[in-house]
């Protein structure tokens, strides 16, 4: 049987983004860094090139495939010398538009989904608040119905592109408490009321600029809303399944990348009149990253193929996202140690795959959520 992930379609897409990547990522990623964020004609670049769309329908724009096509392009741009930072600004309408392109509206997908997938828009989506990610469903943030608009007051926090998006999906309470009052509105930038608050400075993922939100009394007109009132919750979870697995996919090559950037250092490096890869303790150390690597990437293809085959595999992509967050993060500690002191200057890529690391096992819900997810099924 062909592996999937081998076909030729695939192998085309991957040599094509690793020329991207080496010519418009690479050279440019450490200028992001100090910026704080990613150029915006950075988008209209891979858009032009065929990659922006990836996975998305043709007929909204998209390249067509699926999330094999998707976790291939965040593995170039991380193996080619880009990073995670990259990919969680640059692919940001991986979550933003998903929604709108799956319940929206013709109207919204005309209005947001095309014009993203163009490059010509940078969208967000806002679902966090200062009070608590981990809870979806107690946000606060409401939107009143008033004719033919919807009044939001509220707030939201760490909102990834947040600062440059020309739109946001935004998380609201349009009914009473908990997940079956929650809806999806999208909210343009520069509609009164709607404010960048604070562009907020972090450890990691610097080229991606993240943002507190503001609404006071913003009035979002009433086609804005995403499927139906009071459907938000189960259209966050749904895709919450394709983030989570998009987070495993930069944790393993996060960790690959290391693993590639190691071994030519310890074969090069010299101490005691030898090579560090000539001792037993560097080369089993070296092992060990390649392994974890592997074992992320492994488990990731299995979750990813469990949730294809059936379309939620919630156990598979939560154990998943946990086993190759955490073995990231390992992986990147390793390579920081074995680059000695070089690995801790600012300068050099591992140190920056350590930071970037770090909010994999926090972002799209943190590891206590995920071994929450888990043992609510398993038959404890
Ligand atoms: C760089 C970055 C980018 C982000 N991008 C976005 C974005 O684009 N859009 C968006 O909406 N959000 C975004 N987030 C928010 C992210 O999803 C949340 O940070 C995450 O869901 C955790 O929420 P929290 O930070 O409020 O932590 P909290 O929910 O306050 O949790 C704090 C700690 O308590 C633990 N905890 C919580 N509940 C329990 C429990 N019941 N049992 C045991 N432990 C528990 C958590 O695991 C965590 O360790 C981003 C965050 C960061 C840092």
């Amino acid at each position: 049987m062909t592996d999937p992930w081998e076909t030729d379609e695939r192998r085309a897409l991957r040599e094509l983004a690793r020329d991207v990547v080496a010519k418009e990522i690479a050279p440019h990623v450490e200028q992001w860094e100090t910026d704080g964020e990613l150029p915006r004609e950075l988008h209209k670049t891979f858009a032009d090139a065929g990659l922006l769309g990836v996975s998305f329908p043709e007929p909204m724009g998209g390249g067509g495939g699926d999330a094999i096509d998707s976790a291939i392009l965040s593995e170039e741009i991380i193996l080619g010398g880009g990073s995670g930072g990259v990919v969680a600004g640059l692919m940001t309408h991986g979550i933003a538009i998903p929604h709108i392109a799956r319940n929206g509206s013709p109207y919204l997908v005309d209005r947001y989904v095309k014009p993203t997938l163009a490059g010509e828009l940078i969208g967000a989506l806002a679902v966090t608040e200062p009070g608590g990610g981990s809870d979806v469903a107690r946000i606060r943030t409401r939107a009143v119905r008033d004719g033919d608009a919807y009044v939001v007051n509220g707030s939201k926090t760490f909102i990834t592109s947040g600062v440059r998006a020309d739109f946001v999906t935004v998380a609201v309470r349009t009914g009473g408490e908990g997940h079956g009052g929650i809806s999806l509105l999208v909210v343009d930038k520069g509609t009164p009321g709607f404010t960048v608050d604070r562009r907020l400075d972090k450890m990691g993922w610097r080229c991606s600029d993240t943002a507190e939100l503001g609404f006071a009394d913003v009035r979002v007109p009433v086609e804005n809303l995403v499927g139906q009132e009071n459907e938000g919750f189960v259209q966050i979870m749904q895709q919450f399944q394709s983030e989570r697995l998009g987070l495993a996919v930069q944790a393993y090559a996060t960790a690959q990348r290391c693993v590639d950037l190691t071994i030519p250092w310890v074969r090069e490096r010299e101490t005691f009149g030898r090579p560090l890869s000539s001792r037993q303790v560097v080369r089993h150390r070296v092992a060990e990253m390649a392994r974890k690597a592997w074992v992320a990437k492994a488990t990731t293809r299995a979750a990813m193929a469990a949730w294809q085959a059936t379309g939620a595999a919630v156990l598979e992509v939560s154990m998943a996202k946990n086993t190759a967050c955490q073995l990231c993060d390992e992986v990147v500690d390793d390579a920081v140690q074995l680059f000695g002191g070089t690995g801790y200057l600012r300068d050099s890529e591992v140190e920056r795959h350590y930071r970037d690391s770090r909010i994999l096992r926090i972002g799209g819900g943190t590891d206590e959520i995920m071994n929450e997810v888990i043992s609510k099924l398993l038959p404890l």
